[in-house]
């Protein structure tokens, strides 16, 4: 069967090769993966900079983000249903692990599919334990696929409100930095939280992610014509901010435009090596006489891939043409390269037409 697999390390060793078919073990179930999404993971993946292959293998099949279809009854799943799969697995030796929590993994000895140590999804065929999978409503149907960045939100936004609600909190305003996946999701699951949202970005503020934003009732800001500071000055600064940016100092920059008791979560990853700087008086004086916390957050807990699937319908239900715009470009899995380049919102390998 054909899959998409890459030599990690190597730049540019992306490729589709035949790989033997999964054979099925006790306690997993068979996909058929339907779509699997890309982004900034694969792409640095790709490039070389990321990602361990398979112990006693060179070659990792890539894809961490699927909505497949169960190919044949197992566990408590039936052929038809359609589902999602977790991406990190446990390290079996701290305790956050052993407590079913791999998102907070201690000893950073967890893999990934995809990603890490363990092959992914993009592939005709895969199995998945079943304790793994992640049941999608028919009704989200290919919209499934948004289950795993939704997921990374969703803990992003439940750390925010476990560190918020501390002490006393009724956060009203709240600003995204990017409007990627991660961004526009942010925006989204934050609208139906009831919060005022600002989403800012680097692209025009009359582009297709702007429209998008304001299908969902936020406010798109091109930070061509305004800087995230100038927006926390113009407001009175905000209570939460989401960064999906990937800019060490826009990243730094996130906790000087939060309000008092204001909660910055980062999303995004910069590698490059390089100094970012702030003023000294913002995060030596601003951030302690205000309470205010930057924190970062990476993967999702069960519990949080759960919360993706209903908020996802939910939004799918309120919003239903804006989410079916989230993905704008569908290729076969010769074409990964195009997803690769792709710019807009999401871009998903098609392995199986509805
Ligand atoms: C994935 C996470 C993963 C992280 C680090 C992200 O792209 O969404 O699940 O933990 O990469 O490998």
């Amino acid at each position: 069967m054909q899959a998409l697999i890459v030599e990690p390390g190597r730049p540019h060793s992306a490729r589709v090769e035949e790989v033997p078919a999964p054979a099925p073990a006790s306690g997993s179930v068979l996909l058929r993966p339907l779509e699997v999404g890309i982004c900034g993971t694969d792409r640095e993946i790709a490039e070389g900079l990321f990602g361990i292959a398979p112990e006693g293998s060179d070659r990792l099949v890539l894809g961490h983000e699927v909505l497949a279809r169960v190919e044949e009854d197992a566990e408590s799943f039936s052929r038809g249903d359609l589902v999602a799969a977790t991406v990190r697995r446990s390290c079996g030796r701290c305790e956050a692990c052993v407590q079913g929590s791999p998102d907070a993994c201690a000893t950073g000895l967890y893999l990934e599919r995809g990603i890490t140590r363990l092959d992914g999804f993009a592939a005709e065929l895969v199995t998945e334990a079943a304790d793994q999978l992640i049941p999608v409503p028919q009704a989200l149907g290919r919209l499934g696929v948004l289950a795993e960045p939704a997921s990374i939100c969703e803990r992003a936004l439940r750390h925010v409100r476990a560190i918020g609600g501390r002490q006393p909190w009724a956060p009203l305003r709240a600003l995204v930095l990017g409007a990627g996946a991660i961004g526009m999701l942010a925006t989204y699951l934050l609208r139906l939280e009831g919060l005022e949202v600002w989403t800012a970005a680097r692209g025009p503020a009359d582009g297709r992610k702007g429209e998008l934003v304001a299908a969902s009732g936020a406010r798109y800001v091109s930070v061509a014509d305004t800087a995230p500071a100038a927006l926390a000055e113009e407001t009175g600064g905000f209570d939460v901010v989401i960064e999906a940016a990937g800019d060490a100092q826009v990243m730094l920059d996130a906790i000087g435009h939060l309000r008092r008791n204001g909660v910055a979560c980062l999303l995004g990853i910069d590698g490059r090596p390089r100094r970012v700087s702030i003023d000294g008086r913002v995060i030596a004086q601003d951030a302690v006489v205000e309470n205010r916390v930057l924190f970062g957050s990476v993967n999702a807990h069960r519990v949080d891939w759960q919360a993706a699937v209903n908020d996802l319908d939910r939004a799918r239900e309120r919003w239903p043409q804006a989410l079916e715009a989230f993905v704008g470009l569908r290729v076969p899995l010769d074409r990964f390269e195009d997803a690769f380049a792709y710019r807009g919102v999401k871009a998903t390998l098609l392995l199986e037409s509805a």
